[in-house]
Formats: C-alpha cells, sequence, structure tokens
C-alpha cells in the first residue's frame, strides 16, 4: 500500500519528468561555474524573483544562514519573528557561524512583523549596542499556518527598512505558494526586499535544492560564504536540472494543493472534537484536539498510520498537515473518511 504522507510537502518525490531530466542533464564544475544547467537554474530563478543574480545552495536553511551572514556581520543584529523557521528551526546557525545576534518580535497573527513594533527595536547608534542591520520576513509563515504577506505590506515593510538603513531578506521557501495564493507573479512579491530563499525541494517537489536570489554583489559575496560553509558543489547540473523542471511546470499546480487543503480542512471541521485554526490560507492545515478526545496525538498517528495514512503532530494536542503534489482527490477522501474512523470509534 502506498503511504498518503501529510507530514509535510517535504517528502514529495521528483516527478518523472524531473527523473528524466536529471539523467539528461549537462553538467560541468559548479564551482569553477562550468555546469551549464546550475548557471540556468540560477538566471531562469533571478528573473521569476526580479532579482540580478541567483545561487543554488543544498538547501533552505543553508540559503537563510548565508543571506544573513551576508547581510550582518560578528556582533551585529538581525530583527526576526519569534516562530520564524530561522529562529525555531535552523539550529541557530546565524549566531553559530556567524556571531549575528538575532532579536525577536512576535507576529502579528497572518504572519507579518508590525512595523511600529519593529521601529522600537531598531537600535541607536550606541558602542553598549549591537547595530541593527537586517529586518527578516517569512512567506509564507510556516508556523503561522502558512499564512501569505501582501504586495502592499511588503512595499510598506521595504520603504520603512530602506528608510532607517537596514535591508530585507525573504525566507520564501513556500514564495510560490504565497504568490499562486494571491493570483500574482513572484516577483511581485520580492521587488521590496534586497535577499529572498524559495526552497525547489517542498511544495515544488524538486529532490534538493534551494536558491538564494539577490544583486549581483551580494551573489558575488553569498557564493563565497557558500564556499566557507562546504557548500559549492560539483556536477550539480543533475540536481538543478529537477529545479528548472520546478520552475517551469510545478508553480501553477500550486493552486490545487490549496484547493485541497480547503476541501480537507471543510471536512476536519465537521469532525467532532476537532477545532480547525481557520480555512487554510495556502497548503497547511492546523487544528487541535478538544476534550472531547481521550486519545493522545501519539495514538491518533499510529491509527491514522494503520489506515495507511502518515499525520504529524506539531504539539501536545496540535496537528500540522501539508497538502501537495502526492496528494490527490482521493487521498483527501480518505483522510477524512480514516480520522472520522479514528476518532469516532478510537481505531
Ligand atoms: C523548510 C523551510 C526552510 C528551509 O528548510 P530546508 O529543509 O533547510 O530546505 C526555511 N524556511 C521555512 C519557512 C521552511 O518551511
Amino acid at each position: 500500500m502506498t503511504l498518503i504522507d501529510l507530514r509535510s510537502d517535504t517528502v514529495t518525490q521528483p516527478t518523472p519528468e524531473m527523473r528524466a531530466a536529471m539523467a539528461s542533464a549537462p553538467v560541468g564544475d559548479d564551482v569553477f561555474g562550468d555546469d551549464p544547467t546550475v548557471n540556468r537554474l540560477q538566471e531562469l530563478a533571478a528573473a521569476k524573483v526580479g532579482k540580478e543574480a541567483g545561487l543554488f545552495v543544498p538547501s533552505g536553511t543553508m540559503g537563510n544562514v548565508i543571506a544573513i551572514l551576508v547581510h550582518c556581520g560578528r556582533g551585529e543584529e538581525a530583527i526576526l519573528g519569534a516562530r520564524a523557521h530561522t529562529v525555531l528551526y535552523e539550529g541557530g546557525g546565524i549566531s553559530y557561524l556567524g556571531g549575528v545576534h538575532s532579536r525577536q518580535l512576535n507576529e502579528q497573527p497572518d504572519g507579518s512583523l508590525a512595523l511600529d513594533e519593529i521601529e522600537a527595536l531598531i537600535r541607536p547608534e550606541d558602542v553598549h549596542q549591537p547595530a541593527t542591520r537586517l529586518i527578516s520576513v517569512e512567506n509564507t509563515h510556516n508556523r503561522c499556518g502558512g499564512t501569505f504577506q501582501s504586495p502592499d505590506y511588503l512595499r510598506a515593510l521595504g520603504d520603512f527598512a530602506h528608510a532607517h538603513g537596514l535591508s530585507v531578506h525573504m525566507d520564501g521557501a513556500r514564495l510560490f505558494n504565497a504568490a499562486v495564493a494571491q493570483k500574482l507573479e513572484a516577483r511581485e512579491l520580492t521587488g521590496p526586499v534586497d535577499s529572498v530563499t524559495f526552497c525547489l525541494s517542498k511544495g515544488l517537489c524538486a529532490p534538493v535544492g534551494s536558491v538564494l536570489c539577490g544583486s549581483q554583489a551580494f551573489i558575488n559575496r553569498a557564493r563565497h560564504i557558500r564556499k566557507h560553509l562546504g557548500g559549492g558543489m560539483r556536477q550539480a547540473g543533475i540536481l538543478a536540472a529537477a529545479g528548472i523542471v520546478a520552475l517551469e511546470s510545478m508553480i501553477e499546480r500550486l493552486a490545487e494543493d490549496h484547493t485541497r487543503a480547503r476541501t480537507l480542512a471543510e471536512g476536519l471541521s465537521e469532525i467532532p472534537g476537532l477545532r480547525l485554526d481557520g480555512l487554510p490560507p495556502t497548503n497547511m492545515i492546523f487544528f487541535d484536539l478538544d476534550e472531547s478526545i481521550r486519545l493522545t496525538v501519539g495514538q491518533i498517528e499510529s491509527l491514522m498510520q494503520e489506515h495507511g495514512i502518515l499525520v504529524h503532530a506539531t504539539g501536545a494536542r496540535r496537528f500540522r498537515l501539508v497538502t501537495h503534489y502526492w496528494i490527490d482527490d482521493s487521498a483527501v477522501e480518505q483522510t477524512l473518511q480514516a480520522f472520522r474512523v479514528v476518532l469516532t470509534q478510537g481505531g
């Protein structure tokens, strides 16, 4: 039985078209700048987000740490949301590797950072304090429910940051979900920011990799830091080939994942004992179990697995489900049916 895996969109496997493109990709030594497939991916990525240049990196985590190390020197400060992926799930890499100090503020419910609250955190010129250099914004925002930011907010954020002499980085791991959900091109969201990372390996289904984009001068420095981190790869065109397919043919279809997330959320909201956060803005559904449910999240995970469905708890009474390319309409139906059985009959 093939499992229905709703734990994350990181579980997506490369499509047959990607595997074919990988097998036939022309390659070269990318540390010498010689890999034509990597170069093509980087150009395509930069064009998608309206920046001068791109850099292929092994992971979104590496893309974010490189970006923050380019924007901030040792002992300098980046302002981030307290529930940002960079704060919660990247191993503290910005401080471990770059000596960058993080200053955190709580996100608004929609994942945005309020400009007046940021303003209060910007440090004055003072030897006692780290110098503020950067604001990092996550779009879509994972822990805030897969929420996206509007072009208006991002323009205001960019203008505000630049007026204060700060740069803006966007952790756009799921940037294309944010764009498709608003029926916009990604570059309409990234215009106001100085740098952006997005993942090829999530909803876009490529097996490995992210791209960091920014100005040519920014990417020249980023390439140096990627090398420091051991992220210079050789015949990486094998991987970049899947990334090109991702950018050329997997973006528009993300709308289907959003529609299915909505259908799944509507079905779940009718099951007694489940408290949905609301309808999903993109491809993530979050819900809590109320007191009427006696099962633990661990028991629910095991019982669902017996029905061939993998789900992932993100708290003592909380779940996150993520739709993606490998979740079709029938998988949505089977998941709802399994939840009904597990939660109403205890197995
Ligand atoms: C997945 C993710 C990343 C990067 O993750 P990798 O697994 O390192 O590619 C960064 N930010 C957000 C919001 C993410 O969801």
